[in-house]
């Protein structure tokens, strides 16, 4: 039987992130950042139950990364992966999670969930030691990169010939300067240790679609700093500068503020 792939962001912006990606025998998310029962509604759209999750992977101990993530690890027993960083930095409010349900992961690494290697490669975001996953089955790749102060060599490897890119484009730079946020909060976010602004996903983007990938999700969008219809432009703009038509050529989309997304199936 052939193996399918889905795909789904149950939320995504810098208030709350899960991801959810199956296969024909594995549930997986990447990230709970939002309430328990979030979570639990979100996968329930996508016709999953809470209790099929096999692991959960964690990018990196930021609350909009972990806020449910205790919560549901010990109501259902389910594993978690991260780095030896994000585990020895999760915030208080995560809770106590049962030893046996931690399991340790190196960047640069391998890991099987059943049917879906996944790679976490380094990122650069101001966290203990993030991390970015690729999930790969005998026929799909699926990448998540959000918290990416700037593209590296190893977002880049990683991002390159995935079929579905889940990737950030935080802010507008003009939005972010002229806007409210105390000083020391823009010089975080525009740090090479930050967010990624739209200007920089969309160059970023022209790489990776030239090199075959079909499905682009921008998400992690900053309420304060940025729109989805600013968001979704800025990259449109730059993808059909160098010849590649939206619609035809690849797919974009948007994660909303609130809500999720539909799901993708390959
Ligand atoms: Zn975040
Ligand atoms: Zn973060």
């Amino acid at each position: 039987m052939k193996n399918t792939l889905r795909f789904a962001s149950v939320a995504s912006s810098s208030s709350g992130n899960c991801t959810y990606i199956g296969s024909n025998n594995t549930n997986i998310l990447v990230d709970v950042g939002i309430s328990g029962k979030r979570t639990c509604e979100g996968l329930k759209n996508l016709g999953v139950s809470i209790e099929d999750i096999d692991a959960v992977f964690v990018t990196h101990e930021h609350h909009d990364h972990v806020d449910g993530l205790g919560v549901v690890a010990r109501k259902y027993n389910i594993p978690i992966y991260a780095t030896e960083g994000t585990l020895s930095n999760l915030p208080e409010k995560v809770g106590k999670i049962r030893p046996g349900l931690l399991n340790t992961l190196y960047p640069g690494e391998k890991c099987v969930i059943n049917d879906i290697f996944v790679s976490a490669f380094p990122i650069p975001h101001d966290a203990a030691e993030p991390v970015g996953y690729s999930f790969i089955t005998d026929n799909h790749k699926v990448t998540v990169a959000t918290d990416i102060g700037h593209i590296t060599k190893e977002v880049k490897e990683n991002a390159l010939k995935s079929d579905i890119l889940l990737i950030e484009s935080n802010h507008d730079e003009q939005m972010l300067k002229n806007g409210m946020y105390p000083y020391h909060l823009k010089k975080r976010i525009l740090s090479v240790n930050g967010h990624l602004s739209n200007d920089d996903c969309a160059l970023f983007l022209k790489d990776i679609i030239k090199e075959g990938t079909k499905y682009v999700l921008l998400g992690h969008l900053s309420k304060e700093n940025n729109t989805p219809a600013l968001a979704y432009y800025t990259n449109a703009n730059a993808i059909e500068q160098m010849g590649a038509k939206i619609g035809d050529d690849c797919y974009m989309w948007v994660a909303p503020p609130t809500g999720m997304t539909k799901c993708i199936q390959l």
